[in-house]
């Protein structure tokens, strides 16, 4: 997933860039990176592990703070999906010398990066990043240290999907989002300030009301004196992933002009309508599972309560890495006895990918009290792996591929009865006419790219 961040203008830069990425911070939580360019052609970066307020302080910070003739900055929040977990493949990524330089952050995953590695004799790599970043500074090399150029010709090298950022030692900004807009980037321009996010919630969060969503294929680029717009050579048609809309976005934000959170009480009210349960209280799986519960509960006319509480502070399961998932979803979740005992209770979540919190949800619920537990899944059936920006490369990673069938998935899960939504139901409830819904149907929009060649060509 990722989430990335960037800044252009007279106010401050770094403050600018760290409110940004705190207000991502559920994009990713592994790492965190600023790298700031001033004006004399130097870009200096700083990256740490774990979550923006610890990986983003002390000295390096202090001496970001300290620098004279800053133009502008970019900032990145992680979560893995190719390469090593934790700090291992921080962003931003700084490749070049003295002459030109870049600073790459991105949101997606490249799925062909190995691929490009061996195309492009790149040696001394990990993991997608390093490979875009070089493959990109190599490109802009060939076209007269053009980076707006470069950005223009890379979706004819890539297969996978990408928002990035990418700043110069010119020193220049550039932005852009693949031709078939796979994530969301939004950007704010006013007079001399260009304000980069990834979602439009962490520009509302600072007070920018005037942004708007960079389009699929777009390149913008800022020298800090205006800004440019041009789009990539590549013309397909767009495909958004609705995953966005399910779990990854914040409620608060936009994506593609639709609200997440109208989309998941929609969802909720067609999961309601496809897959009924009898139960006294609908119960929502917080955070994500909350919108699409009010949905539930609004078309099914059954009382919602609060009966999880979470613990924020243990970060996002779905995001960490695998050896500190298991921990996260026990750890995580509180339970209210008044709301579950006794009780036949309606569990409503975004989805199930893997499964391991959804049965340790359903366990506690039982231990404290529920006479049973009917789950209500506002996606699909999950059975396919992502290769534009989530940590799924394989199917046998994924609970609905390994059972079949939903009684095996409730058995498996130790639930009453499971329902989920159908994808007509969830293609409703967003209302856009093309997006990417290959992890719950296998149809990926890479024209001629099954999901055998995908995996083969993905590796971890
Ligand atoms: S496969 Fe799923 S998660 Fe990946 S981009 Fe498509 S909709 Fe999003």
């Amino acid at each position: 997933m990722c989430g990335i961040a960037g800044y252009v203008g007279s106010g401050d830069v770094v403050a600018t860039i760290l409110s940004l990425l705190l207000e991502l911070q559920h994009r990713g939580q592994e790492s965190a990176g600023i790298a700031i360019a001033t004006t004399d052609g130097i870009i200096h970066n700083i990256v740490g592990k774990g979550l923006v307020i610890e990986a983003l302080n002390g000295s390096g910070l202090s001496k970001l703070y300290n620098l004279s003739k800053v133009f502008g900055g970019i900032g990145h929040v992680r979560y893995a999906t190719s390469g090593g977990y934790m700090d291992s493949q921080a962003q931003p990524v700084v490749v070049g010398n003295d002459e030109y330089a870049i600073a790459v952050a991105f949101n997606g995953t490249i799925a062909n990066y190995l691929q490009l590695a061996k195309e492009f004799e790149l040696k001394g790599f990990e993991g997608d990043t390093a490979v875009l970043a070089k493959v990109l500074l190599r490109l802009a090399r060939e076209l007269g240290n053009d980076i707006v150029e470069a950005l223009k010709v890379l979706p004819n090298y890539v297969i996978g999907g990408y928002s990035i950022a990418v700043l110069t030692s010119e020193p220049r900004l550039v932005i852009a989002r693949d031709p078939r807009g796979f994530r969301p980037l939004a950007v704010s321009i006013s007079s001399g300030e260009l304000l980069v996010a990834s979602e439009t919630s962490a520009l509302d969060a600072l007070g920018v009301a005037n942004w708007r969503e960079v389009l699929p294929g777009e390149v913008m680029s800022c020298d800090g004196h205006s800004v440019e717009f041009t789009r990539s050579s590549i013309s397909t048609p767009v495909s958004p992933c609705i995953f966005e809309y399910v779990y990854f976005s914040r409620p608060d934000s936009i994506f593609n002009g639709v609200s997440v959170y109208v989309a998941r009480v929609r969802m909720g009210e067609e999961l309601a309508q496809v897959a009924p349960a009898n139960g006294d209280v609908v119960i929502p799986v917080p955070d994500s599972g909350r919108a699409a519960a009010i949905g539930f509960s609004k078309a099914s006319r059954i009382p919602l309560e609060e009966g999880i509480v979470i613990n924020k502070y243990v970060g996002r399961g779905f995001i960490a890495p695998p050896v500190i998932r298991d921990m996260i979803s026990k750890l995580k979740y509180g339970f209210v006895k008044s709301s579950i005992d006794g009780r036949r209770v309606i569990l409503v979540d975004d989805s199930i990918v893997r499964g391991t919190t959804m049965r340790s949800l359903v366990c506690k619920l039982k231990s404290f009290g529920a006479i049973e537990v009917h789950v209500r899944v506002a996606s699909p059936p999950y059975r396919y792996p992502c290769f534009m920006g989530i940590d799924i490369a394989s199917r046998a990673e994924l609970l609905a591929w390994r059972v079949a069938g939903v009684r095996d998935i409730a058995k498996s899960i130790e639930a009453d009865s499971v329902g989920y939504n159908t994808i007509s139901g969830l293609l409703k409830a967003v209302g856009l006419p093309l997006v990417c819904h290959a992890c719950f149907t296998g149809l990926y929009p890479f024209k001629g790219l099954s999901v055998d060649e995908l995996e083969k060509m993905f590796i971890r």
